[in-house]
This record gives C-alpha cells, sequence and structure tokens, in this order.
C-alpha cells in the first residue's frame, strides 16, 4: 500500500498563479525528485503557467530551469520552452550528452572561464548564462574572471548571452549588500551589449528583495529562480498519508520485529506503509537531551527510555514511536495501551521532507 501525497488542486493552483503573478521573471525550478511532485507534474504545470499568458505580461513562465543535465528529458517533452541548467557545464559527462534536438533551448550556465573557451570551441552559437561566485562558494567566476569572460563573449558574437546568474544563501539577515557589491561586478564587467547584459538570474531574495533590486537597478531584468517557495510555499495544500496495514496486540515482553525484541509495555504494534525507500528516516530521540530529564525518564520507565525513537507518523495528533528502525517500504509503530489504535486501512499523517520522499502516488484533485 502507498505512501501518498495529496494535493488541495484548486489550492495548490491558485498559489501558483498568485506567485506567479506577484514575481515578475518568475524562473520556476524542477530538480531532484521535483519536490515530490516529480519532476514531469512540474514541468507540465509550469507550462499551464505559461499558456496563462503570464510571459506576455512579463510574468516569467518561459524558461523551467533544471537542476542537472540528467534531468532534462524528463521535463524537456512536457514544457516547450527555454530549459536553464542549473549545474555548471563542465567538459564531460552528461552535459556533453545531450539530445542535439534541445539545444537551442537549452541555456547552460557556465562558471569558470576555461569552461567557456571549451564550450564556445564545441558549440559556437551556444546560449548560457555566466555564474557569478557569491558568499556562498558553490560555483562561479570571480569579479576578474567575469570580466576576463565578457571579453571572451564579445570575441564570440555568435554566443547567446542570456544574463548573469547568482546563488545566494539562504537569508540569514538581508542580501542586499552582498547583491549590490555583485550587481557593482555586473556592470564592470562590460557584458557584449544585448538583453543578457542587464539579465540577472537571482534565488532566495524576499519579494521586499526582488522589489528593491529593481528599483536600484531600474534598466535591469531581474529573474527570480523559485522552487520551494512555489511548489511548497502553501503546505495547507499538501497532505501525506500513509495506510495501516496491520494491528497486533502486544502483552508486555512480547517479541516482534527483525531484531527480536521485547515489548516494554504492553500496547500494539501497528504496521503502516512508508519506509526507508520512501525517504523515511529515524528521527531524533524523544525526550530532553539534559542528564537529568533523561534520568527522570528512565525512572518513570518511558519509552524512549527503552530505546523508542520518535516517528515522523502522527494519529490523533500525537507522533508515535518506531516500534523498531523503519524497514524498506513499511515501518512499525508502537501503540501504548490507552491510546486510540487505528483500524487497518485507515490513513496515518506523515511528517516528510518532501525535497527528500519518493511518494508511491501523487493524488491532486
Ligand atoms: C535549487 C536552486 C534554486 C531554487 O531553490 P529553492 O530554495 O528550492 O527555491 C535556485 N537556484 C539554484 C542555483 C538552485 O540550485
Amino acid at each position: 500500500m502507498s505512501l501518498t501525497l495529496t494535493v488541495d488542486g484548486e489550492r495548490w493552483r491558485s498559489h501558483l498563479r498568485e506567485v506567479a503573478a506577484a514575481t515578475p521573471g518568475l524562473v520556476p525550478v524542477a530538480k531532484g525528485n521535483g519536490y515530490g511532485f516529480t519532476l514531469g507534474r512540474l514541468a507540465r504545470k509550469t507550462q499551464w503557467l505559461r499558456d496563462q499568458g503570464l510571459h506576455d505580461k512579463g510574468l516569467g513562465g518561459d524558461t523551467l530551469a533544471v537542476g542537472t543535465y540528467d534531468e532534462l528529458p524528463h521535463v524537456a517533452t512536457r514544457f516547450d520552452g527555454d530549459l536553464l541548467v542549473l549545474t555548471p557545464w563542465r567538459p564531460f559527462g552528461s552535459a556533453l550528452e545531450t539530445d542535439p534536438a534541445l539545444s537551442s533551448r537549452i541555456i547552460h550556465t557556465v562558471g569558470r572561464v576555461s569552461d567557456l573557451a571549451d564550450l564556445l570551441a564545441r558549440q559556437p552559437d551556444a546560449r548560457l548564462v555566466l555564474e557569478r561566485v557569491t558568499s556562498m562558494l558553490r560555483h562561479g567566476l570571480s569579479a576578474r574572471d567575469l570580466w576576463t569572460a565578457a571579453a571572451m563573449m564579445r570575441d564570440h558574437p555568435q554566443a547567446r548571452l542570456e544574463g548573469v546568474a547568482l546563488h545566494l544563501p539562504l537569508a540569514h539577515g538581508s542580501h542586499l549588500p552582498e547583491v549590490s557589491r555583485l550587481m557593482n561586478d555586473v556592470v564592470a564587467a562590460e557584458l557584449p551589449e544585448g538583453p543578457g547584459a542587464t539579465t540577472v538570474w537571482v534565488s532566495h531574495l524576499t519579494r521586499d528583495e526582488l522589489d528593491r533590486l529593481r528599483t536600484s537597478y531600474p534598466d535591469f531584468t531581474i529573474r527570480p529562480r523559485i522552487g520551494t517557495d512555489l511548489w511548497l510555499g502553501d503546505r495547507d495544500a499538501l497532505r501525506v498519508t500513509s495506510t495501516v496495514l496491520d494491528v497486533h496486540p502486544v502483552a508486555r515482553g512480547d517479541v516482534y520485529g527483525y531484531r527480536g525484541r521485547t515489548a516494554p509495555k504492553a500496547g500494539h504494534i501497528l504496521v503502516v506503509s512508508g519506509g526507508t525507500a520512501h525517504g523515511i528516516g529515524l528521527e531524533a530521540p524523544t525526550g530532553e537531551s539534559t542528564l537529568r530529564a533523561r534520568a527522570a525518564t528512565l525512572a518513570r520507565g518511558g519509552l524512549d527510555a527503552a530505546g523508542f525513537v520518535r516517528s515522523p507518523f502522527s494519529i490523533d495528533g500525537k507522533q508515535r514511536l518506531f516500534a523498531e528502525p523503519p524497514h524498506m517500504q513499511a515501518s512499525m509503530l508502537f501503540i501504548p495501551r490507552g491510546a486510540h489504535v487505528p483500524a487497518v486501512g485507515d490513513p496515518v499523517d506523515v511528517r516528510v521532507r518532501f525535497t527528500a520522499t519518493a511518494f508511491d502516488r501523487v493524488l491532486v484533485s
């Protein structure tokens, strides 16, 4: 039986429309597990946004960003606009194995001067963004390298510069001082004339920061790349459930599980769908972490004292404990005597990290 993501379609779609309408130049990001929805579904949804004419109103939807070259086949047939690849191009691996039919739609990210030379030698008319490294220190060019890259671009008039990319860290305070410094580098780089010279692709800026950036640089087109706040921004539209597969009453001392544990007290073993294959992992142990609190728990004979660990499954709003570590597709929970015991077939709410969960089914109403 399944671990299911149920989406309130009306609510989800109106959130997507609202974000798109409030975010000029929006570039939806679909990568990894498709934020739980799958890449194919996010590509179709981006096409749906595009079909509403957002781009004609300057509201984006013309470009979809993927994380890696390997993800392109999952989205390319479901979305017909431009495809920005976020992982920088390198002269090896899947970057060199793209479908030639897609080459006019792919926008490469270039983060090293040597890669720019290499890419332009292989594909003189490549479309690309130059990535400027940020305080994240993940990928990208220094200010001086950006200037060198701009000179190389001027020498390759066939190449199509689509802008400069900045991947900012998740906010700790305001991004604006850093962004202004980086914008100075972009202005000083003497990028070849064209729309790309005044287009900046950014991530993780708040709406307020984006507004202020647009006000400070009115000649620039700002392209916010957004995944989490777009697809997962309205959590109340999303519900994750597993299903009760079996229920076994146990007395204190009864043996159960792969490891032949014994029940520390009477209650029920509940077998629910969802395990390691779905990304369900062990959570932090329950209870307080101080020694004194720990001793008090031991004295009370709490289940965490018996080594039970908190699970992400909750029943009647209460997070339940794993009876043992999750199995591949199912988990065993311990329900102490006195607590409500759901029946086989009942749904059980699960708290998950959407970006790390493989759902068996995604149901969009
Ligand atoms: C993943 C990613 C994003 C989107 O990040 P979210 O936090 O999901 O919005 C934007 N830019 C780059 C370069 C990324 O890798």
